[in-house]
Formats: C-alpha cells, structure tokens, sequence
C-alpha cells in the first residue's frame, strides 16, 4: 500500500471517530440482550424482592456495584467503594402501652414517641399546648393533656405538623408526657392507627436528634372524633393511668451504590449531572391466585436501576464535558429514605450537583412514548424530546399532575433542596388496569416485559443522558416552578 493510502485511511478514521454522533454512541453501547441480563438477575425469585435490609438487598447492591466496576466507573471518593453506607432502624409498635382515663380504658391510640413509665396521676388540661398555653404553669414531670392542632385548625393534618413544636415546648417545660386529642373522623383514624401501629423502617435517629434518658418525652395521640373528650377535660383536668414501654429499635443496614465518570470538559466537569433510581422493592408478601408470594419487582424498579447502569457503561466508554454520578438507592419503598440520607450526606458539594435524572416505574401502557414525569419543569424538555424522537418515540409529561407523582418518588428530595430533577418512566399514559396489574403485585416479572419497547426506551434515556451532560448550557428551573426559589438559593443564581 502505498504511503498516501495508509494517510488517508488513518485521517478517515480519525475524521469517523470525531463525527460520531451521540445517537452513533448511545447505539454502540445500548444492547437489548445486556438490558435483559441485568433485569432478569434483578427480578429473579432468588432476591426475594429486594427488600430494604435483607441478605437478597445486599446482594443485589453488590451486583449493581460490581457492574459499575466492571464499566471502569469511579467509586465513592468517601468510602474507596462504590457503596455509601445508610444507617436505618426498624421501629415497633411500642409495647407495653395502656391508657385510662378518669377509669376508661382508651382504645384509639397510638404512641408518636415513647418513654418508659408507669404512672397514675392528676393531668393538666393546657389548651393546644401552644407557648402562651404554658404561661404560669408547672408541669414538671406531669401528664398535660392538650387539643389537637392550634386555633385556626384542629385536625389530624395541623396536629400532625404542629408536633415537633409541641414536643420541644414539653420538653422544655419539664414535662413526663403528651396527650394530643385529635379529632379525626374514622377513616382518618384508621390511617393514622395503620401508620403508628405499624413497624417502621427509617433513618436511624443521630445522637444529636435524639434526646436520651430522662429529657426523653411520651406522646400519645387518642382520638376525640367530635371533642367530646376535650370540653370535659377542659372543665376538670382528668385521672390519668399510664403504662408505656421504650422505643423499641433494631439497627439495619443498608446502602446506596455509588460510582463517578469525571467530565472532560476543564470547567464543566466541577458540574455533576447524578443519575438515581432505587434498587430496593417491597420484599415477599400476600400471594396471588397463582401461589406466587413474590414481588419481584421487574418494573419497580429493576428497569430503572438498568437504565443507570446503561448510562455508566455508556459515559464510562465516551464522558461527556459534565462528571456524572450513578447512585443506586436503597429503601425507596420505605419512605425514600436512600435519597433523603444522601442529599443530606451527598458526595459532592450539593450545589455542585446541578441536575438529577430519576428512573423510577410502575408499569406501562403505550410503547410509543417515554414518560417523563416534571418533563416541562426544566429547561431539558428540548433535549429529553429530542432524544427520544431520535428512538422513534414520543417523550411526554405526566398524564396527571394532579396526582402528584412528582413528589412521590426519590427525585423529590433532590428537588427539595433546588436540584432539578424529573423522573424518567416507562410510557403511562393512566392508572388503568394494564399498570395496576404490576404494580406491587407478585406479576411484575421480567418474562412480561417487551424488551423491543424497552430497548428504544434505554436509548432514549441514555442519549437524554447524554446531552444533559454535554449541553454547553446548564439545564434549570422552568420560571415559576415551585422548587425554582430553592434552585437559586443553592446555586447562588
Ligand atoms: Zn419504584
């Protein structure tokens, strides 16, 4: 061959490998047999469902982190792995728990905090147990008995918000305990006797947050369905029997999967773009007609975890000017909480982060679109529309912002602190039958899935992915939004 050949192969190369496109990219790594690989591990019976704090939990993080390894992504700079420990408590019930009053046993009750004792005294009635309540009265080590709520509202919601303050007032004032009277009707207490009479997994309490010993303080809710209750106790302070037990805990462990692909842009790669999706699901439970008892999950949420190991596999081979972080959350399902723990102990400086990209899924019910749930929240929906027209699929917004998805999903607590940061689902266009029939049901196996839908979909994702990272301007914000105010508090706009 002669010299000027062999240039000219070599320039063509080089001139082929500068024009590749994103989308020629995207293509190059997006691969409809790997997405079924990791989706068909994930939602295998053999994880159980993925349950927050379970051994088949644990060993699904591994899997996610020894993928990321596998892509040459960067661990967590804090740890040297690619895990972020997150420590939690599984609360009980606290028992024992009785309660009379003036000699009638209270059956609508439940323990917001507890504090072992066991007392019979004279209570005092102290109003809303507001501050000007306590004025001139000593309540040293006494049971106050107070109404719901304040002046301008007294159900279940205002009382619900109001606890925190009443709690820091008792405490101040010495007190042994709290009896809130909530007037709620039946079904509102039932949902709150369902929520407190329940065993509970959140984050574990920090020494700082928790007062130990003797400042330790009991609040108790009764119900008072019409305030019966509170105009006679405001007429005589009641006869109080108590007997409550500890809080009683046990320490789980579980953890976030975390990996980072620095930018290659000078200026840009202090900017981070983080790619979230929970891994966790709900575990084993009620069986189906079938026999099944688990809740494998396929679509909650082991398609999204798979949509972020395709967009570390993809800017592992070919960054883009923006550093990005992979994070794999644990116990969404338990109230969010892999997310709430790392946007209060995040890697990077927060304000570093300047845009989230959540995957999160309940079902689908129409494979010509990707839904993206906030998708005209943020100046991305150009580029979010874009790329999936490029996979042949529409991108659109949530079909019922009413309902409130966005702030139903780990993304929320990203935008809470001023991240932009939509959810990227399977196409849903209602709550119909199709969805409900996998949603948290045992039939959310990998077998139900169309892998030809859910190719387009990854490639959709990953080329949003990808021009989120690499876009010369950083994506914020559309004007008027409700989190827009904290954006421009953390980044100083
Ligand atoms: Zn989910």
């Amino acid at each position: 061959m002669k010299k000027n050949t062999l240039l000219f192969i070599a320039l063509a190369t080089q001139l082929f490998t500068f024009a590749q496109t994103h989308q020629e990219k995207v293509q190059e790594t997006v691969s409809k047999s790997e997405i079924e690989g990791h989706i068909y591990f994930l939602a295998d019976d053999l994880l159980q469902g993925r349950k927050t704090g379970t051994a088949e939990n644990k060993i699904a993080a591994s899997y996610l982190a020894n993928t990321l390894r596998g892509y040459g992504v960067k661990p967590n700079p804090q740890t040297g792995t690619y895990y972020q420990p997150v420590p939690m408590e599984e609360v009980s019930p606290t028992t024992p728990f009785q309660l009379s009053i003036n000699g009638e046993e209270q059956k609508r009750k439940v323990v917001l905090e507890a504090r072992r004792m066991s007392l019979k005294t004279k209570a005092i009635f102290l109003g809303y147990g507001m501050e000007e309540d306590y004025a001139g009265q000593n309540v040293r080590e006494k049971i106050v008995i107070v109404k719901g709520g304040n002046k301008k509202a007294n159900d279940a919601r205002s009382a619900f918000s109001l606890r925190s303050e009443k709690r820091e007032l008792a405490l101040k004032a010495g007190a042994a305990g709290i009896i809130e009277l909530i007037e709620a009707d039946y079904e509102t207490w039932s949902f709150i006797d369902r929520n407190f009479n329940a065993t509970k997994v959140q984050l574990a309490e920090t020494d700082s947050k928790e007062v130990k010993g003797k400042n330790n303080l009991a609040y108790v809710w009764i119900q008072d369905a019409f305030g019966g209750l509170a105009k006679t106790y405001e007429k005589e302070a009641p006869q109080v029997q108590i007997k409550l037990g500890g809080k009683s805990s046990k320490a789980i462990n579980s953890q976030n999967v975390v990996g980072i692909v620095e930018g290659t842009d000078p200026l840009l790669k202090n900017e981070y773009v983080v790619f979230t999706a929970h891994y966790d699901h709900v575990g084993t439970g009620k069986a189906n007609a079938k026999g099944d008892k688990i809740y494998n999950g396929a679509r909650d949420n082991a398609v999204g975890v798979t949509t972020v190991l395709s967009m570390a596999e993809n800017l592992a081979k070919y960054p883009t000017k923006r550093s990005a972080i992979f994070l794999l959350l644990t116990a969404e399902e338990e109230g969010l909480l892999g997310s709430q723990f790392f946007v209060e102990n995040p890697i990077v400086p927060l304000q570093q982060i300047v845009y989230c990209i959540n995957s999160d899924n309940g079902g689908y019910n129409d494979t010509s679109i990707a839904t993206v749930v906030g998708l005209e929240r943020t100046t991305a929906s150009r580029m979010f529309k874009d790329a999936a027209s490029a996979f042949n699929l529409i991108a659109k917004g949530d079909p019922a912002p009413e309902q409130g998805l966005f702030d139903r999903s780990d993304n929320v607590n990203f935008a809470r602190k001023g991240i932009p940061a939509p959810t990227y689902s399977l196409g849903f266009t209602a709550f119909d039958a199709e969805i409900l029939k996998y949603y948290h049901q045992p039939a959310d196996e990998a077998e139900s899935l169309d892998f030809d839908y859910l190719h387009q979909f990854f490639s959709a994702y990953v080329l949003s992915g990808r021009m989120i990272t690499d876009s010369e301007s950083t994506p914020f914000w559309t004007k008027g939004d409700k989190y827009e105010a904290e954006g421009k508090k953390l980044y100083n706009k």
